[in-house]
């Protein structure tokens, strides 16, 4: 939920905590709907356990006979609503979300980037720095599978396969791309991971002659040498960047 673009259109933007209970967002949404207020996209958080909820999001206020003031006044006094808060887009048909910060992903502090500025960024290192920018990007991604498993293991208290599973089920959630486990045997360890779309290589799909991951392939390269307590080396064999289906990374 970052921001709708939608010229001459009346968009506004809602922050709503309420109550973390069955039937809540019911009635906020049947107040919004009792004005003929629709709503467009959004988010909402809430934890097991925890009193409240966020709601977020942003609606097409510009068929509606009265004013977000007046709006948020009359959810503020359901009986399952704690706080109102709103904003008008501040320029013309565009409206962005300054309401939500930080972005918390499964909790933690998390920025988003396109992919496109990814492959402006990683292409610039390239350019500049030749080859020596595949180790660069290489130790940055070591780096990060190293704590990336090191989290994971003291998170949520498992170890190896499991944990595996669950980093390369993030980083669906994520955006990084969809891996798959395609082999695995522990005892080498022998393992292939075949991603389709990824992050890193999607910017330069079809455009080049040799494979182009080399922060995601040091990133499995930390991830698994932790997880697997055994120094393991990871090459891309097949990459969407020569014209394959998927990267494919696999042990060496
Ligand atoms: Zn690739």
């Amino acid at each position: 939920m970052s921001g709708i673009y939608s010229p001459s259109r009346k968009l506004v933007e809602f922050a709503v905590r309420l109550k973390n209970a069955p039937g809540a967002m019911a009635k906020v949404s049947s107040e919004l709907a009792r004005r003929g207020v629709n709503i467009l996209s959004g988010f909402h958080t809430a934890y097991p356990g925890e009193e409240l909820a966020t709601w977020g999001f942003f609606v097409d206020f510009t068929s509606v006979n009265t004013s977000p003031e007046k709006v948020a006044e009359e959810i503020g006094k359901l009986d399952v609503v704690s706080e109102v808060n709103f904003a008008e887009a501040k320029f013309d048909g565009l409206i962005v979300n300054d309401l939500h910060f930080p972005i918390l992903v499964m909790g933690e502090r998390s920025i988003t980037l396109r992919v496109e500025t990814v492959g402006d960024m990683f292409g610039r290192l390239y350019e500049v720095f030749g080859s020596g920018a595949g180790v660069i990007l290489y130790e940055m991604g070591l780096k990060a599978g190293e704590n990336k498993a090191e989290s994971v293991c003291g998170k949520y208290g498992v170890g190896d396969l499991k944990a595996l599973k669950i980093v390369l089920a993030e980083r669906i959630a994520k955006g990084w791309g969809i891996p798959e486990l395609a082999e695995f045997n522990k005892e080498e360890p022998s393992i292939t991971i075949r991603v389709q779309d990824l992050f890193e290589c999607l910017p330069f799909k079809g455009k080049l002659r040799e494979t182009r991951s080399n922060f995601f392939r040091g990133y499995l390269t930390g991830l698994l040498s932790v997880l697997f307590d055994k120094k393991v080396t990871i090459v891309e064999v097949e990459c969407i960047a020569k014209g394959d289906q998927y990267c494919v990374f696999t042990t060496k």
